[in-house]
Formats: C-alpha cells, structure tokens, sequence
C-alpha cells in the first residue's frame, strides 16, 4: 500500500511510535482493509517520516473527530498503517490506560511508557516461539503391517506418551526416516508444537496445601476477600498487610490467590528482586503448580517470551516476578500482592521511573481488583495512608509456626566497647562469646554488615590522602579478590599503589570494612569454622546466591557473612544468633528517610533468627545505641516508631505529608549545567503555585560521575499534580542540548 488516503470517513489510530521520546502521539489512518484486524494495543508497522517503523495504537478515533487545523480546514491527510502484528493486541486496554496514567503522573513521554509495559524481548519483535515436531503413538491404530522392530519402536514411543522427534531419535536409536515411515502408517503422528523454555525445568516441586489459618490470618484473608465492605461499586480498598517477619504473611498471599483463582481471575504477586530466589518461587509453585509463570531478568531471552506468552494466552494466571511484573497482561486480574512493600527496589532509576507499588495499586483501582501490600516495616507512606483510611490495615502481631518465638535483641555499646578494650569497634566481646557458643552447639550465625554509607577506601596513613576516581569524584572501594580498586559508579579499576602517590610514603591502608574483612577476621578467630561470604561480588553468576543460600540451609556452612542480601526474606531454621555490624551507618545517609532504612535494615535482620524451635538471640552493634531507629528496632515496635517519625516528617513538610520532584540535569561541562538548570527553576518559579516550596539549583550529591557533572533541584507540594503544570511547562519552553541529560523524578525516593 502506497500514497496518502483521506481520513474522512474512516478511523483513525493514535500511535506511540517505538523507539521515540518525543511524547506524542501520531495520527495514522486505518485502512479499510485493516479496520476489522486492529485496535488498542495492537503493534502496527507505519512509515514514520522516511523510515519504517513499529508502534502501538494508544487510542482510536473516528476520523471525523480529528483535530482541525488551526485555520479551521478539514483534517489533512493522514498516512495509513501499512500492516498489523499477530491477530491479537499486545497490550490489554486496562494496561494501556495505566501507561496514559504513567505519562501524566511520572512527566514521561508516552512512548516510553508503552514500551515500558513489555518486556524486551516480545517488543524487539526478535524473540519467537521455538516450534518442534513431537511424535506421538495413535491409539488404537493396528501395528499388524508393521516389522517387529517397528513393533518395539512403536509400543517405545506409546509406553512413554510421545516425546520430541530429536529426543526419540536419540532415546530409541532410530532415525527420522523411520519415523516418517510409522507416520505414513497411520501409527504416529508428528506434527510441529511450541515447545516452552521453562526456567525452571528439572526442579523438583513438592505440591503444598493450605495451612489451617490462626486467627488473624484469617480476619486478614476475609479482609482482602470482603472487598471493600458492602459497597460493591467501590474499587475494593488496598490491603496494608502488617505483620512482622515470619507470621505467615506468605500464606494469607496464597490463599487470597487460591480464592481469586477459584472465581476465574488471575493475580500477580511482585517481590523485590533480591528476594525473587528459587525458594521463592518454589512457595508460590508448590501451591499453584503450571499455572505460575515467573518473570525475572535473570531467564535468557527465550524464557522470558515464552513465560510472557503463556500469560498473554491466559495458560498461567499466577505472575510471580521483581516490579515489572506488574505490567503482566493477565486478563481478569482478581489481585496483586506486592510483598516487602517498602523496598526501594521498587523504584525504576530510569524514565519512567515508576513506583512498582504505586502503579500497582493504581493498576487495582482501574481494574476493579484486590491489593495486599505486605511488610514487617511499612513504608511511612503506606502506614500513613492507612492511618487516615485510604487503605485497611490488617495485622499479624506474632509468629505463626507454633514454636517460633520472637529473639532476644542486645544492643551493644561500642563507643563503650572502644573505650574498654582501646581496639578498634569491629567485633565486641559479646558478640565473639555467642558466636564461639553456638559453634560449640552446632547452631548457625548470620553475620550482617550495614554498608548503607559506608565505604571501604583507601587512606594514606601519613598525609591522608584518599584513592578517588576521577572521573566520579568518589572513593574507590578495595576489592581484595583482586587486589585492586576499583570505582562502583562506572567500574574502572587501578592497582593499589605501592607508595602514597601524593606524600610518597609507603603507608597506604585499606580503611573501612567489607564483608571480606569481617571473613577474614572470623576465619582467624574461628579456625574450624565453615564460613561462607554473600555480597555482589560472590553473587554475580546466575542464582549463585541460590548455591550459597543452599549450602548454609543445609547446615553445611556454620557462619554466614553478608549485606543487605542476607537480610531478605528467607528461612533459616537453625540460625541462632545474627550479628549486625555498624548497625548505625546508615544513619548518616544524607537523607530523611535515614532512620526508616535504618529501622527496617534492623527489623529484617533480627526476623531471621528464631524461626525454627529454638530461641534467637540479635547483637546490634552500634555506636549510636540511644538512636529511636535503633532503639525500636530492638522490639520491631513499627508502630512507636512510625509515631515519631511521621510527627517529624509533618513539621519538616517531608512524604508522605508532600510529594517531592527531583530534577536533575547532567552535562558534560559544569558552567552550562548549572546556568541551564538555573533558566528550568526560574521557569518553574514562575509558574508553580505558592505551596509548591523549590530547592535552589545545586550540585547532586553524586556531583560527578563518568564525567558528567550533575545539578539538581528538589521541589516539593502537597500533590503531583499542584506540580506538573509548571514542570511540564518549564521543560517545554527549554531546549536541552544533546550532550545533556534531564531526568524527572517524581516521589523520588531519597535526596540524596
Ligand atoms: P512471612 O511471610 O510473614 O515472613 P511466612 O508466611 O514465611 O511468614 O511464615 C513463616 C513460617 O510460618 C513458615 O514456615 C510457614 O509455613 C509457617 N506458617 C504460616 N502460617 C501458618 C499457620 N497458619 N500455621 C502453622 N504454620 C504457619
Ligand atoms: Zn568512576
């Protein structure tokens, strides 16, 4: 199809073209030909300009209500879309609607929020379905024509219900031609089927059942079931699901699931990243067996099509996967669970840079579906919208296996520590007593190092020189596997140097500590101890954190170091005793929510000891003991410590009493970074109304990185949309030169 058609009469499409970020949508006229074979969500191939390319119909218009021109003439003549993707949309209209929110609610261009609802693979177009032939023995057919090897190849093939082509080939000594022969006998059949690339193939599922609930698991499930109590027009209100580490949370998730599927809907559950192990997924599969489908960014190209597929045909109902997996095209959803619900994982660090849990509660209202978010330490957000209505609370305030108890929490003074023992404050003597008592009883240590603020450098002893990354403008971290430095922003690396590069003396040290310190220092002291490390370094291969995970609950591993890794999710039953190391550092994060990280970094930790029968003992070693994020910790009193905490974040206009902006600016040249992000502000000042409060333009915390420099400004007002009038205006009325970068964060998550 060539040349212009005349839209008059016709439809026409509104189309997010693919790999653009203009944010605009354009009008295509659908031909005849095609009217019936398209519509919202389909993926079109149009010209566009000169070249060819892809997109996605966002909405549909009759021609007669397209725009007029400006002089008030009859529409121009609309290009037509030359041909349509498959017979079905790729993009469900309840999602497409979503993405129109995103647009406006996140400032981002349409386009990329379109894109963003699939995964890579299904919208490179480069991904297929793998086709095989299978064979498989008809029943009944008579074999009496056939030679007696036939005969045994034949009643093979029958005896284990079929197989792939190559796979009998291989497994019965035959050859293909054989096979043929059998077909024209009318005593197979081979015929090409899709064969799924399943992630996790030939992993053992042992099917569970349903736990008899305790009482507040089941006031929690009717919660969740009852909608929104007697109004039955009403979206069903979100489900702020709190209940501390280990009181089945996970259940009442499986069983509001199970009661979804019962009705015909589907649901998807999102977990942060770092806790999407196999054990995970294993709890969701054991209950819901092939209707689960997982995405993950850790399955190769082909698995991820292939899970994404079976969900847009409606084969798996159960979407189990990190925050994008909240875009999964299941129809009728019935639910979403969003688990952890206060991960900042759930934050996408790049336009459109989504809150997983805020579309997905979004997601819910448009859909008219249920949401549990669940959480030992909520979000102040979450709680707060709990506290004033918007959301139902249901609580779980104790440990659900019957003999689970919740741990003895010290909390250890090391200023104290220091004083007393003139040594530096890595271990306290309590601290190594428990750890050499539970060796000698054959129990398990956790051992777990807050590196939130916390940096491993290198220091001149004599002139204090500090090893930094020019490029970054931060210090490099040591890495002794390789004996090297190396920058964490953009990844170069140096050799240590042998002498000070800058007074010459020969007294470079490594201060701070890593996992890999705290190690060696066990191995030392511990000598018959099997010590194992998990951080981003030991865990860089594909589910090898899995292997680490494995070994330690297997009991074949005594002591376990890491970071925040170790603090997730997961079931430990032997583990005994957790020490948390420099528990406080994240306390001098730059930012408000400092003493909530920190709070939820200690809770986390201390809900994995004592999950099994035996009692669970928690040192936290701080040299900040008097801190109320430490202190609340100790008990996991959320409750007492979101009082306190929230009643400063109202004096001090921080969310959940406003919502913040960031925008950012990235240039390679300083001056023109500054001077440009200054005419934006000056533009948006202009603009905003009187409770929208505007940072001055300054340099981000992380001023430089890979040679970019970077400013900012934070702007802060009761609601994204007393704000995005001004800001989309503002951006609008400046053109950003190529060799800069903006960046709009809405609900950023920290100022730092
Ligand atoms: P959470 O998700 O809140 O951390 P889990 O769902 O993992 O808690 O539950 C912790 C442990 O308690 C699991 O071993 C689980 O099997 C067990 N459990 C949960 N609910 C019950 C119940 N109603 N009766 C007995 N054990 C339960
Ligand atoms: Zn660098």
């Amino acid at each position: 199809m060539s040349g212009k058609v005349c839209a008059m009469g016709g439809k026409v499409a509104k189309i997010a073209i693919d790999g653009t970020s203009s944010g605009v949508l354009f009008d295509y006229a659908v031909p005849d030909s095609l009217a019936d074979k398209c519509g919202i969500g389909f993926r079109v191939r149009v010209e566009f300009g000169r070249r060819k390319a892809t997109g996605y119909v966002v909405d549909m218009a009759e021609a007669a209500e397209a725009p007029r021109t400006a002089d008030g003439k009859p529409p121009r003549k609309l290009k037509p879309i030359e041909g349509v993707d498959g017979d079905r949309s790729v993009i469900l209209p309840p999602l497409m609607r979503l993405a129109r929110w995103m647009a406006r609610y996140y400032i981002a261009p349409i386009e990329r929020c379109v894109q963003t609802l699939l995964p890579s693979p299904v919208r490179s177009g480069r991904s297929r379905e793998v086709v095989r032939l299978y064979v498989e023995a008809v029943e009944g057919a008579k074999d009496d024509a056939l030679t007696p090897r036939q005969k045994t190849l034949l009643a093979d093939i029958a005896r284990v219900g079929g197989g792939w082509l190559q796979q009998v080939v291989a497994e019965f000594k035959c050859t293909p031609d054989t096979l043929r022969r059998l077909e024209k006998a009318g005593v197979v059949t081979i015929e090409a089927r899709e064969r799924r690339r399943d992630p996790f193939a030939g992993r053992r599922v042992v099917p569970s059942k349903p736990l008899p609930l305790n009482d507040e698991q089941k006031a929690a499930l009717d919660l969740v079931l009852s909608g929104n109590a007697g109004d039955a027009k009403a979206p069903p209100k979100p489900v702020l699901l709190f209940g501390v580490t280990g009181s089945g949370k996970t259940e009442v998730y499986l069983q509001s699931i199970a009661a979804m599927l019962a009705q015909g809907r589907g649901a998807i559950v999102l977990v942060p990243e770092i806790a999407l192990t196999p054990q995970t997924v294993q709890r969701f599969a054991s209950r819901f067996g092939e209707s689960i489908a997982v995405l993950h960014s850790a399955l190769s190209d082909g698995e991820r099509f292939d899970e994404w597929r079976r969900i847009r045909e409606g084969k798996a109902r159960v979407v189990v996967g990190p925050r994008s997996a909240v875009f999964a095209p299941v129809e009728n959803l019935g639910l979403i669970v969003v688990d952890e619900e206060h991960e900042p994982s759930y934050k996408q660090d790049e336009s459109p840079r989504y809150n997983a849990r805020d579309v997905a509660v979004m997601r819910a209202h448009l859909e008219g579906a249920s949401i549990i978010l669940g959480s030992a330490t909520p979000s102040l957000e979450s709680w707060n919208n709990a506290q004033i209505g918007k959301y139902v609370l249901a609580r779980l305030s104790r440990r659900a296996a019957a003999d689970a108890c919740m741990p003895l929490v010290h909390i250890i003074d090391m200023r104290r520590e220091v004083a007393e023992t003139g040594k530096g404050g890595l271990f306290s003597r309590a601290l190594m007593d428990a750890i050499h008592d539970r060796l000698s009883r054959g129990e398990q240590t956790l051992l777990f190092l807050n590196r939130r603020g916390y940096a491993t450098s290198l220091v001149c002893q004599s002139c204090g020189y500090v090893a930094t990354c020019d490029a970054c403008e931060i210090p490099f971290t040591y890495h002794k596997r390789d004996d090297c430095l190396r920058c964490h922003i953009c990844g170069t690396w140096r050799h240590v140097p042998a002498v000070c590069p800058s007074c010459g003396e020969p007294g470079c040290k490594c201060l701070g500590t890593g996992t890999q310190r705290i190690e060696e220092i066990v191995s030392k002291c511990f000598p018959h101890a099997r010590v194992a490390r998990m951080d981003a370094d030991s865990t860089s291969r594909k589910f090898s954190h899995d292997d680490i995970l494995g070994d330690f609950k297997a009991g074949r591993t005594d002591i376990l170091i890491g970071t925040q890794m170790i603090a997730k999710g997961l079931h430990f039953p032997n583990v005994t005793l957790a020490g948390i190391m420099m528990a406080d550092s994240s306390l001098r994060i730059p930012d408000f929510r400092a003493g909530e990280r920190t709070f939820q970094l200690l809770a986390q930790v201390s809900g994995r000891t004592g999950r099994g029968a035996i009692a669970g003992e928690v040192f936290v070693q701080t040299f900040s003991p008097e801190h109320p994020a430490v202190q609340m910790a100790r008990t996991e009193n959320f409750a007492d410590f979101a009082k306190g905490e929230l009643a400063s974040r109202r004096e001090l206009g921080y969310p959940p009493f406003s919502h913040l902006a960031r925008i950012a600016l990235h240039g390679p040249d300083e001056g023109d970074v500054a001077s440009l992000l200054g005419r934006i502000a000056a533009a948006i000042r202009a603009k905003a109304p009187k409770d929208v409060r505007i940072s001055d333009v300054v340099p981000s915390s992380l001023a430089k990185a890979c040679d970019q420099y970077r400013y900012e400004i934070i702007m802060r007002a009761p609601s994204v949309a007393r704000m995005e009038p001004a800001i989309t205006s503002a951006i609008s009325s400046v053109r950003v030169p190529d060799r800069m970068r903006l960046a709009i964060d809405i609900d950023a998550i920290s100022v730092c």
